[in-house]
């Protein structure tokens, strides 16, 4: 029983790291392909609970769960925010964290566990622990981004192509995984002054806003894609990225 509830609250975080994913285009069929044995183990979870302890369906069961959760962590640091010279790391950790789970599921299925077993899933698990230690220190939000020795403000959101979360800098910007290219400019007040003197027709309304904290105040707002003004603290912010690419 115990081990049902607590395979289940997992499944739980894996199903809501799911459908973050499914908002990302670039997790999308990743986050569709964890559905799969996320419901497959919820459904066993739910059989042992009713006092169907067979022993073959809580192998089943663990082990389905086990590759949900690399499922999950793949989702995950696919999406997580990194430094642009370190996104190749994303290379490493989301097959580390995806061999992990699909040893970790061998392990539990299997009734017997040879020695090549054991090895793989010791050294994918501590892999995986690496990743996990080093992924706070990679990804920590620090509110700038060093660049030639100068550091750049910046503010963190998904890029509204692919999903990454990105630390875009003030200025001219470029998405640290599908390369689009993000205009973010504050305080904003001499240009919007400017585009408001000179007319300039306002770009099309876009469906999507973006969503951060604002850099003068801190409180999180949705910034829709044009010239803005913060709703707290009234600092005028200017973003601007194109829509008409679209990935396949
Ligand atoms: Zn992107
Ligand atoms: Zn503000």
């Amino acid at each position: 029983m115990l081990r049902a509830i607590a395979g289940s609250v997992l499944i739980a975080v894996s199903l809501w790291v799911f459908v973050l994913g499914l908002r990302a285009a670039r997790t999308r069929k990743l986050a569709i392909l964890g559905l799969m044995p996320a419901s497959c183990s919820l459904g066993a979870f739910v059989w042992t609970a009713l006092g169907q302890e067979l022993d073959i369906v809580v192998r089943t069961a663990q082990g389905l769960t086990a590759l949900t959760i690399g499922l999950a962590q793949a989702v995950g640091f696919s999406l997580v925010a990194l430094p642009a010279e370190r996104v190749w790391l994303r290379m490493v950790f989301v097959p580390v964290v995806l061999w992990a789970g699909t040893f970790a599921a061998l392990w539990f299925v299997l009734p017997e566990h040879g020695v090549g077993l054991q090895i793989a899933l010791a050294v994918f698990g501590a892999l995986t622990l690496t990743a996990w230690i080093m992924l706070p220190f990679y990804g920590k939000d620090r509110g700038f981004v060093e660049r030639n020795n100068r550091r750049l403000p910046s503010v963190r959101f998904a890029c509204p192509r692919c999903g990454t979360r990105v630390d875009w800098t003030q200025g001219v910007a470029a998405c640290t995984d599908c390369g689009l290219f993000m205009h973010l400019h504050w305080p904003a007040d001499e240009a919007q002054a400017k585009r408001a003197e000179d007319a300039v027709a306002p770009p099309p309304p876009v469906e999507r806003a973006v969503r951060f904290a604002c850099p003068a105040c801190n409180e999180v707002e949705e910034w829709p894609r044009g010239d803005n003004a913060c709703s707290h603290c009234g600092l005028k912010l200017s973003i601007y990225w194109n829509t008409h690419v679209k990935k396949p």
